[in-house]
Formats: structure tokens, C-alpha cells, sequence
């Protein structure tokens, strides 16, 4: 008789630690990544043919939590079947899931699916962001770690909550000129009021300062309150366009500063990858600060489907430390229910890492309202500002859409085209449905097979399926 299976999907922190967990519990275990090496977004390793490099990544503080998560699964890794360069691009239910590398696909079964996808950057659009040279802050990181380039040399980077200032602070650790980060809101209002938070988060927040220290000694301007109206250039971004805000998002007149830079980063926050857990027919809530569309799960990561649960940020932003226990915890459910259709089986095995969780769930829920926009924010995207870079649809297309009833995010997608081209609405769901409101914001656009982009020589090659049960 074959072994109980428990499939992982992302092998950052969170499908790391769920991955060893259930190893060590005596799962088979499946871990599926599209990345070429195990990290995930916080941990991105360059690919095994870039031993060099123009730049190292600046790596240093993370480099201890990076080394101890490792050794954790290091220690279970000879029994996990880790697919690199592979991603789940549909799940049609537990004993039906597609994965394809580049030359072939396959559909495999499993007794219990952990969605561990991790986040994507959110940005809001304004004039001038679709030109060469506007990246958003996580691709400043992702080249600088994954491809060891910097992709600039004057950077200015803007947005919302701690990324844009990190980002900074590791371009300058990489020999980069920074002329301003602008952010807003202050990081650390929430954090204040509650000692509790700060004692939680202090091993992060000493990572904070120490980013801090980077940008005041090479005397970068951080601006809080601030908000970027525009980015210009002659066919390339040449120079970002800040102001003050009215505490609405609102630019204060007479505030505007311009500022030069070849490469202009934003991030205004998160959005939860939960489209293969919706696409499994998993029920999601919406929550602005924490990642949008987010499956709606129990401690132990149990969604409203039987076996499929969800770890770390995927469920919602809390962080790499927070999604390392996370997983740990949620690796151990989706072990008992494999196992004994009991996710609450093996509770007392991840005990440690429960109680660390809630200490990291402690410190992000007060550095939550960082990433919290302000409410006219989207009033600065103009009319013909493009909303959906892959469709080229601006924000006037999505208005008379809106005027003519379509304020339901699937509906507006139908009627505009926007979401609908390559990178999957990834880009402008968020933005979409900021604009739609209160509607646009309560409907997860549907989730359709093809989550990540596959060759068509790869779904022609199938590779033997397995059948339940096998
Ligand atoms: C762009 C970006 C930059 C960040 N920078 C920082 C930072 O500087 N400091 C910090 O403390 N935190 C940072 N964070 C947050 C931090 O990365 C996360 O809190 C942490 O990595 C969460 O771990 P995770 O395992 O939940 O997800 P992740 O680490 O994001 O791992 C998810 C994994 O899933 C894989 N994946 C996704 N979809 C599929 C699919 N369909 N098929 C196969 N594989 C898939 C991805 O390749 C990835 O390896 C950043 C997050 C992002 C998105």
C-alpha cells in the first residue's frame, strides 16, 4: 500500500517547514516550487549557474534566520520528493492537481494540499508607471538576490508599510544612490501603542533600525506622509513626482518635490496568492491590509475544503518568521489528516512553534495599519492613466464600464479586458476593485486553470498521471 501524501506548494519558509513536518511524521511529501532552488520570496537563493556576480545580495540580517530554517529542513529533505522549476498551475480537487516544469505535466493526487504561495507586490498606478525603468521594490530585491544585479544607480523609491524603505537600504548595501524614499504613513505609529507588539517584535524591529542607520549615513531623505503623483522621462522613467498628503491621500498644494532617478520602485503592499485555494472551492474573506482575497482557514491552516490547507502568507501577510512556525503548525495538521482524517492528530508535536506564531502574529498586527492606504489615494489615478499594463485598459475605459453597471470585478474584467492578459490580473485586480468599491472588493474574481503560465509542449507531454488511491 502505497503512503499517505501530502503535496506542499512553494517552498518558501512556510512550504519548508510544512514540508519537513510532515516528513517527519511519515507522509510522503510532494514539494513543488517554481523557483529553481528552496527560499521562497524572503530567501530568494541566485539561480546554482550564478556563483558570482556583479553584486552580492545584501543578505546579512537575514542571513541567521536563512541558515537555521535551512538546517530544519535539511534534516528531513532525503524524504521529500522537492520538484524545483515546477509550478501547480490548477487544482480540480485533491486527486486532480496539474503541475508542469518546462518540458511536461502531470496530474497528481494527494491526501492533504498545503498552499504555502506566499504574496505578490501590490502597486497603485499614477502617470507615467508603465515606463522603462518603474519597477516595483520586491524586483529591486528579487534582481539583487536571484540575479545578483542592482537595477539602478539612482534609485528613488515610494509606497507604503517597511519593504519600500528595506529595498532602499539594500540598494544603497549595493553601491546604489537613493534620492528619497517616500512613504504614506510612519511605520511605527501602531507599534507604539502597544508594548506588547514592540517586545514580540524586537529581533525584527533591531533588523528595521539597522536598515535605518543604512539610509541615514548615506543621508537619504525618508519622507512620511508623502505621495507619488507621477513618474516622467523621455522614454524612460527620469524622474519621480512627490507631495505631501491631507492624511486622505490627497496631495497638500505647494508640497510637490521632483526628484532624479534612472529606475523608480513602488510597493503600496500585498496581495495574497490564494488563487489555487479558491480554485479548489476554498470560501475567502477580504482584508485590505493583509493581502486582499484571503482564504478564510483555522489555526491549523483547515480551509472550508476537507485536506486542503493553507501556511504563511498565502493565508495572509505575517511575515517569514511568522510563516516558518506557521508552517511547522499547518505541516502537522495536514500530516494527521492525511494520515488519520484527523488534522488535530499531531497538535502537541507543533506546540513551540504555535506559541512562537502568535508572538510574530502579535508584532504584524500592529505594524498592519503601515500598510493601510489612504482613503482617496486611488483619486490620484488619472483618466488616462493604464490600470492594466497587459491590456493597455486606462482608468476612463474602467469608469464608463463602472457608470454602465459592471461594478462586480468579474464583470468588469468581461467588459474591459483588464486582468486578463499575461500575468493574470496579478498587476491590477487590486486597483480594479479599489475602484469598483465596496462591490469590486467582495467578489474574488473566479480562478481558472492556467494559474501560471505553461508551455503547450509541456501539457502535450504528459507524463503518467496517478489516480486516487494508487
Ligand atoms: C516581493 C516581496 C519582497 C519581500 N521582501 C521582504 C523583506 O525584504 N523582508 C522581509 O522580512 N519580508 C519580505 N517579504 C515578505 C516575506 O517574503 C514573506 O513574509 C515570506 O517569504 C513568506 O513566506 P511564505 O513561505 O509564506 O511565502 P514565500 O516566501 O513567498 O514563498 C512562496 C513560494 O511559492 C512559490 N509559488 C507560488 N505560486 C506557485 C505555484 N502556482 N506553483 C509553484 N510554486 C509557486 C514561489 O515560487 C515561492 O517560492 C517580501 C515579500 C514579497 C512578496
Amino acid at each position: 500500500m502505497s503512503r499517505a501524501r501530502v503535496v506542499v506548494v512553494g517552498a518558501g519558509p512556510a512550504g519548508m517547514m510544512a514540508a519537513a513536518q510532515a516528513a517527519r511524521l511519515g507522509c510522503a511529501v510532494l514539494l513543488v516550487d517554481e523557483a529553481p532552488r528552496p527560499g521562497g520570496q524572503i530567501h530568494r537563493q541566485p539561480s546554482p549557474s550564478l556563483a558570482g556576480g556583479a553584486v552580492s545580495a545584501a543578505a546579512r540580517p537575514e542571513a541567521e534566520r536563512k541558515r537555521r530554517l535551512f538546517e530544519r529542513f535539511a534534516r528531513h529533505a532525503g524524504s521529500i520528493d522537492h520538484r524545483p522549476g515546477t509550478s501547480v498551475t490548477a487544482v480540480y480537487g485533491l486527486d486532480r492537481i496539474l503541475i508542469a516544469d518546462e518540458t511536461s505535466s502531470q496530474l497528481i493526487r494527494a491526501d492533504a494540499l498545503v498552499v504555502a504561495t506566499g504574496l505578490h507586490e501590490r502597486v497603485v498606478p499614477v502617470p507615467g508607471w508603465t515606463l522603462p525603468g518603474v519597477v516595483t521594490a520586491g524586483a529591486l530585491q528579487a534582481l539583487l538576490k536571484g540575479g545578483r544585479v542592482r537595477a539602478g544607480d539612482r534609485i528613488a523609491v515610494a509606497g507604503a508599510g517597511p519593504l519600500p524603505l528595506v529595498a532602499a537600504a539594500q540598494m544603497v548595501e549595493a553601491g546604489a544612490t537613493v534620492p528619497v524614499v517616500a512613504l504614506l504613513r510612519p511605520l511605527w505609529l501602531g507599534l507604539l501603542r502597544d508594548p506588547a507588539a514592540l517586545w514580540a517584535g524586537r529581533g525584527v524591529l533591531s533588523e528595521g533600525w539597522r536598515w535605518l542607520s543604512v539610509l541615514r549615513r548615506a543621508g537619504v531623505p525618508v519622507l512620511t506622509r508623502h505621495v507619488a503623483l507621477s513618474v516622467s522621462g523621455d522614454g524612460a522613467a527620469e524622474r519621480l513626482v512627490i507631495a505631501r498628503h491631507d492624511g486622505r491621500g490627497r496631495p497638500v498644494p505647494g508640497t510637490e518635490q521632483r526628484f532624479a532617478a534612472d529606475t523608480i520602485a513602488f510597493n503600496h503592499g500585498f496581495t495574497a496568492n490564494s488563487d489555487l485555494a479558491r480554485m479548489a472551492g476554498a470560501e475567502t474573506r477580504f482584508d485590505p491590509r493583509r493581502g486582499g482575497w484571503l482564504p478564510v482557514r483555522d489555526s491549523d491552516g483547515a480551509t472550508s475544503v476537507p485536506g486542503l490547507f493553507v501556511a504563511g502568507d498565502a493565508g495572509g501577510l505575517a511575515g517569514g518568521l511568522a510563516a516558518a512556525c506557521d508552517g511547522a503548525v499547518v505541516g502537522a495538521a495536514a500530516a494527521g489528516w492525511a494520515l488519520h482524517r484527523d488534522a488535530g492528530r499531531f497538535a502537541a508535536q507543533a506546540a513551540t512553534d504555535r506559541a512562537e506564531r502568535a508572538r510574530h502574529w502579535t508584532f504584524q498586527a500592529a505594524l498592519a495599519p503601515s500598510w493601510e492606504l489612504p482613503p482617496d489615494i486611488h483619486a490620484l489615478v488619472t483618466p488616462a492613466t493604464v490600470v492594466c499594463r497587459c491590456e493597455g485598459v486606462t482608468r476612463a475605459r474602467i469608469d464608463r464600464a463602472i457608470a454602465d453597471g459592471h461594478d462586480g470585478l468579474n464583470g468588469l474584467k468581461r467588459n474591459t479586458r483588464a486582468g486578463m492578459g499575461s500575468c493574470g490580473g496579478r498587476s491590477c485586480l487590486r486597483t480594479l476593485a479599489a475602484l469598483a468599491g465596496p462591490r469590486g472588493e467582495g467578489e474574488a474574481v473566479n480562478a481558472r486553470p492556467g494559474i501560471r503560465p505553461v508551455a503547450l509542449a509541456a501539457l502535450a507531454n504528459r507524463v503518467s498521471d496517478e489516480s486516487m488511491g494508487s
